[in-house]
This record gives C-alpha cells, structure tokens and sequence, in this order.
C-alpha cells in the first residue's frame, strides 16, 4: 500500500469520528436471546463444544443424517459469538485457502477438492433454502484486483490456472475493471463468477441454530466446557456449572484456546480488523458502480476485503494481521486503533469519491491461523472426540465440510473426506513461545516487504515456502 495524501488522511479521521466498537452483525435489534446455560447433569449421544459455523453444521448435519440422535451444543457466550459472527460473510467454495494455496499443497489431489469444494458450497447453500433461512445470501462470485504491476502478472498465472483446472474465471483488463467498480487504483481484475456467495454471518448462523433446534438438538449458551474426560466407555464433558455424559464430542472451537491444548500446536489466533460503512446514497453507489455486487479482496500478499451489503453499506476488513504474545483473545486485545486508522485510509485511497462517508461500526475477531492456511482434524481419547479447527481467514463455507469431516472422524467412518491428504497430515506445528511470536513477527515483516518488493520473497519466506509454512489471514 502506497503512501497516503493529506486529504485520505483527513477523510479517514473524520470517517472514524463516533464509529462505534460493536460487530455490526451482531448489533441488531433482532438478535436472538441467549438459551439456557446448562446446570446439573445430563446425557446425549453427540456433545458439540461451540456454537460457530463448525459446532452449526456439525449438529444440523448429524440431526439430519440420525434424527434419533441425542445432541448436545455447549457454547462458552452465545452463538456466533467468535469468528463466525464477525466475518466478512465471503461464502467461498475454496476448501484451500484458494487455488494458488491448493496448488502449492495438495497439487495431485486438487481436482478432487475443487469438486468438493464446489459441492460443498451448493449444499450449503441448499440447506439455506430447504430451512428458509433469511441470510441474504447471493451467489455474486468473487473478483481478485491486482492494484500493482506485479499483481497483473500473478493473476494472469492464476487465470492460467484456472483454465488449466475447468475454474469458471473472467479476466478483466483496466478498463474492464473500472467500468465494474471505479477506483483508481485498479489495474486487473480476475472474477470467479460462480464460486462464491455473499452472506450475513450472524443471520445464517443465527438460522442453522433455529434449524438445528427444529431438529430435537438442545443448545446451551454460557456453558463453557473446562474439561472432557474419559469415563467409562464414553466421555465426560464438564462445564462451570454442569456436565453432559456423552458417547462422543466434537470440538469447534477454532481460535479459543481451551478445552483441548493439543490444538494449539497447530492453530494459532491472529486478529483481523473490518470496518462498515453507513448505507451509501444513490449517487454515491453511481459514482463507483459494482452492480454485480461481487465480493472483492485486493492480490497482495497483504490483502484488503470489501463487499456489498444487503442494506447498501460497504464491509471493509484486512490487510494487518496482528498476533498477540501466548495466543490471547478477548476483548483486551480486539481494539487497535492504527489498524482501524490504516484500514479507513486505505478505504478513501481506494474510493476517492466516496469522501465524507462514515463508519458506523468497527470490530475484530480471532483467525484461526495454521501454517497451510486450512483446517486441520484430529482424535483424541481414543477416537470418541475430534476436532476440526484453523480455517484461516476462508471458514464460512469450508466450516460445514471441515464439521462434515470431523463427524465422520468421530464415528469412526472412512469417507472419501477422510482419505483426503489434507485430512490425514497436520500442518506443520508453530514452535512454542517465545520463538512462535518472533516467528510471526519476523514472518509478518518479510511479507510486508515482499509486497513492497514487488512481490518478491526474500530468504525467509522462500526457506519457510520449501517447508510448506507460511502465515496468512
Ligand atoms: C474478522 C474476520 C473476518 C473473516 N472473514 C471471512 C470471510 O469473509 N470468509 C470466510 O470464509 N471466512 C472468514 N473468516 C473466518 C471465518 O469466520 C471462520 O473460519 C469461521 O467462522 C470459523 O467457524 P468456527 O465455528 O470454527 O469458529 P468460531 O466461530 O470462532 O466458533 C468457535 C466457538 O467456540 C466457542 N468456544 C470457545 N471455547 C469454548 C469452550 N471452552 N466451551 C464452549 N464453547 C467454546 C466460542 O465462543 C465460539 O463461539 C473471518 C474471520 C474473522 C475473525
């Protein structure tokens, strides 16, 4: 990101001038009541520990596959209360972390997850239909914008890719691009027109909840679990105040640290920051067009999002990924006030002629990060819980197939899902602290300078590349 002008500066001030620090999803008049913390002692055939999109669709998935099935979720807050709940609601078919990622990692095996990732995403988005659920989801596609030079080239290699693999893409030159959305920064765009949908977070989570309830499954907010142990020929799920003896559990708790530490080798959470806009007038939306309403990120490595919303605001979220020493989440660390302001800065950059507009809401949330950039699964006691965890920043749709796996994991099934390399081998593990902050500060820096370097890795990121490792949002 270049330098910016006197004048983005000041428009960004003023933009920021009574935003409020709320998700703006989640601050909505309509927002559900929380259900019944659990107390005392229960039973159920499945336990589920967090109610995001993982914990969602493993229940909704495993109610619809075994109606009978006694099904527990326990939510530490509310649902949707972590990442899923303060995305930027892209709804990708990409199960990779996107093509290029797929490419690097699993090469021999990516046709395979391009197919499920595109049957992954008509699923889900069936399943919004089939429960009616009021998400304001749209199948707009995406569109990666090169903004420099050096990122026409790498899209024109993706566009390559894409062809090559049968991925439904539309490369626009400069003035293809300025006359879908103007900005002058614009150089390329390359549009993957069916991929991906665009969706209110909260509101679909909000709806998986109400389907998985229609369902018989019980849902518990502000029950976090402390501990799951094995008792007998099953497993003991304990919370503050309660305890569900189960058959099996399944953990979705992504970016939070407990009630597994195992996770934590091969997750760590890094903050990523969005902004809302207040609804753009009539002659503002003219000003910079974007009538097919696609979701759009910018191709450095460091990378801006920004989408459309049903009401007429723009989400604009990205660029720094911030890690903080031992892993903590909370709202102690989610406000940082030189990220919001660089984000505002690079927001008029971008759209010039949209000065004078404000942000109405400004939030973080924890990424679940692995060094591959997706999920990772495991077994613990014995094979009667599994997890799944560390989407990155590309979970909305990835979580239903990632809750897919581990429910396949959990009772004990070989599925085509779980014969997938990408199942099988973890990630590479983050070192322990110390050396994991140094690490992601060191890895953090060298990618900053490879985007100023017009894109060129130097000897830190290409070692951690022959390794397969990298750090991404
Ligand atoms: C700012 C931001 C923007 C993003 N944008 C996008 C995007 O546009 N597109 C995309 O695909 N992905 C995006 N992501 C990533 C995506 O949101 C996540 O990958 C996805 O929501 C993960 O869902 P999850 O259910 O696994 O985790 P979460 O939604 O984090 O759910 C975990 C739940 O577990 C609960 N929990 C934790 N510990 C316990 C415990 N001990 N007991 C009980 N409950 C517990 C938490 O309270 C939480 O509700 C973004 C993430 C962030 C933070």
């Amino acid at each position: 990101m270049r330098g910016k002008s006197h004048e983005e500066q000041s428009a960004a001030s003023q933009s920021l001038a009574g935003t409020l620090d709320a998700v703006f999803w989640l601050d909505r008049p309509d927002t559900p009541q929380p259900v019944d913390a659990l107390s005392g002692q229960t039973t159920a055939d499945l336990v589920i520990v967090g109610a995001g999109f993982t914990g969602l669709w493993t229940a909704l998935v495993a109610a619809e596959a075994d109606p009978g099935r006694r099904i527990v979720v326990l939510e530490a807050e509310t649902t949707a209360f972590g990442a899923s709940g303060r995305n930027g609601g892209f709804c990708e078919a990409s199960l990779t972390h996107g093509l290029a990622n797929g490419l690097a990692h699993w090469p021999d095996e990516l046709d395979t997850l391009l197919r499920l990732g595109d049957e992954n995403l008509d699923d889900l988005l069936d399943t919004i239909d089939r429960h009616a659920i009021d998400c304001d989801a749209e199948r707009t596609g995406r569109m990666d914008i090169a903004v420099e030079p050096w990122q026409v080239d790498e899209l024109l290699q993706l566009a390559e890719a894409s062809s090559r693999l049968g991925v439904d893409h539309a490369m626009l030159d400069t003035e293809a691009i300025r006359a879908e959305i103007d900005s002058p920064t614009y150089l390329a765009g390359l549009w993957h027109r069916t991929d991906a949908a665009m969706v209110d977070p909260a509101r679909l989570a909000w709806g998986l909840q109400s389907a998985a309830r229609s369902l018989g499954v019980v849902f518990h907010d502000n029950s976090p679990v402390c501990s799951i142990k094995r008792s007998g020929a099953g497993i003991e799920v304990q919370t503050d105040r309660g305890r569900v003896m189960a058959d099996r559990a399944v953990v979705a708790t992504n970016a939070y640290r407990r009630p597994l530490s195992r996770i934590r080798r091969h997750v760590i959470p890094v903050y990523d920051h969005v902004l809302m806009t207040e609804p753009l007038s009539t002659d503002q939306w003219s000003a910079i067009g974007w009538g097919n309403r696609q979701g759009l990120s910018d191709a450095g490595n460091q990378f801006h999002y920004y989408r459309r919303t049903a009401d007429g605001r723009i989400l604009w979220g990205g660029y720094d990924i911030i890690y903080h020493f031992g892993g903590r989440v909370g709202p102690s660390v989610e406000h940082h006030a030189p990220t919001t302001r660089r984000l505002a800065q690079s927001f008029f950059h971008t759209f010039p002629q949209l000065g004078g507009l404000r942000f109405t809401h400004r939030w973080s949330g924890p990424i679940a990060s692995t060094t591959r950039f997706t999920c990772a699964w495991g077994t613990t006691h014995a094979g009667r819980v599994s997890w799944a965890a560390g989407y990155t920043g590309l979970g909305v749709g990835a979580s239903r197939f990632g809750a897919r796996v581990a429910l396949d994991l959990v009772d004990g099934l070989t599925t085509e899902r779980t014969q997938l390399q990408m199942v099988l081998r973890r990630p590479f593990p983050f070192p322990p602290e110390p050396a994991r902050w140094l690490a992601v500060q060191a890895t953090r820096a060298a990618i900053k300078r490879a985007d100023r370097r017009e894109g060129r890795e130097g000897l830190w990121l290409r070692t951690l590349a022959r390794f397969g490792i990298g750090l991404n949002s």
